[in-house]
């Protein structure tokens, strides 16, 4: 899993956590990264982001397969010593069912997106949310989105690109969304849907990483490095280039651990990579996306911290309203009844109707 994006981060998160928990806050309340893809219509979007997770459970392959967003949340749990470092999906529609089998996952996704859009290609902007629930991942969201198309098919409204661009701009206009832009490497960088709408909703290039797919794939005769290099369409955060899996594998059920192997394979055989192995791979990628959370999570910290002193300031103020602090065991009695005292006159009160709220003295 070292491959799998997040990982790396998991003991500084933990311990953040252990440091939070112990003051009586929960982390919830640091703002939690989220990571969208965008791209065009099979260019490669769900392949990448379930390389990332390590695990297969994304509808993918030929022509249309996400038709509505996904929104992964993965969340870490702890490992305890009963569920065995267990990972579990459990979607907000079906509450209380946990999936272990991740291909049941998927056919829950397909099933899920019929029955809002129908079973003819059509679309809707309509989440599909899902928690995972793992030792190995880092609290962060991924969101896999429908790709851009042009012509409409099956039962695709005539405005299909429009409504599709403005479902991908509500997620990535997010300023907390770090954007994987994806165009695959055998066409023209500078005709990239992916670039183009990332440009739009991030001009600055401060949170957008160039993806590049189907190195594999490339007219014979060309590679991707000077698209690696940034010298089609500069990136500030640059690019990385990937192999996923092809259809063939896909209907032959090649495992992602597999996938991996060939990609390093592929690398290895091809000496123009060389030069530019730091722009290469999904373990690049995923270093990469690490690097970039971890600065987000570093921004957050200053505001964590204001808000961390700002509740010790108020819980020290409480503490001064119970009056001198007291030793002897009788002191207390004598203190906490006339707290107690103090608690039921304003609850009477209350109840009779002469005050609207219980005082906090
Ligand atoms: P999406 O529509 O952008 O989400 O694309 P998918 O991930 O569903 O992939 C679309 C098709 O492209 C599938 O048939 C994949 O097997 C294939 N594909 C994706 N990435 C690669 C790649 O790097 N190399 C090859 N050969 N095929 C790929
Ligand atoms: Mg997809």
């Amino acid at each position: 899993t070292s491959a799998t994006v997040g990982s790396s981060l998991i003991p500084v998160i933990n311990k953040l956590h252990d440091i939070l928990s112990s003051s009586g806050y929960e982390l919830s309340n640091i703002s939690v990264p989220q990571v969208a893809v965008v791209g065009s219509q099979s260019s490669g979007k769900s392949s990448v982001l379930e390389s990332l997770v390590g695990r297969d459970f994304l509808p993918r392959g030929c022509g249309i397969c996400t038709r509505r967003p996904i929104v992964l949340m993965l969340e870490n749990r702890p490992p305890c010593s009963d569920d065995d470092g267990a990972e579990w999906g459990e979607f907000l529609h079906l509450p209380g069912r946990r999936f272990y089998d991740f291909s049941q996952i998927r056919q829950e996704i397909q099933a899920e997106t019929e029955r809002e859009a129908g079973r003819n290609k059509g679309v809707s902007g309509k989440q599909i949310r899902l928690k995972i629930s793992s030792p190995n991942v880092l609290d962060m969201t991924l969101i896999d989105l429908p790709g851009i198309t042009k012509v409409p098919v099956g039962d695709q409204p005539s405005d299909i690109e429009i409504r599709i661009r403005r479902m991908i701009t509500e997620h990535i206009n997010n300023e907390n969304c770090i954007i994987l832009a994806v165009s695959p490497a055998n066409s023209d960088l500078a005709t990239s849907d992916a670039l183009q709408i990332a440009k739009l909703a991030d001009p600055s290039g401060s949170r957008t990483v160039g993806v590049i797919t189907k190195l594999d794939i490339m007219d014979r005769g060309t590679n991707a490095c000077n698209f690696l290099l940034g010298r089609v369409v500069p990136l500030k955060l640059g690019y990385v280039g990937v192999v996923n899996r092809c259809q063939e594998d896909i209907k032959k059920n090649r495992s992602i651990q597999e996938a991996l192997a060939y990609e390093e394979q592929f690398f290895r055989d091809y000496p123009v990579y060389n030069d530019v192995s730091n722009h290469c791979g999904i373990p690049q990628l995923a270093k990469k996306l690490n690097q970039i959370l971890e600065q987000h999570i570093r921004k957050d910290l200053p505001r964590l911290k204001a808000v961390l002193n700002s509740r010790m300031h108020a819980a020290m103020k409480e503490l001064q309203t119970y009056g001198d602090f007291v030793e002897s065991k009788a002191e207390q009695g004598a203190t906490l009844l006339h707290i107690l005292r103090r608690y039921c006159d304003d609850f009477s009160a209350m109840v009779d109707g002469k005050s609207q709220e219980m005082s906090t003295k």
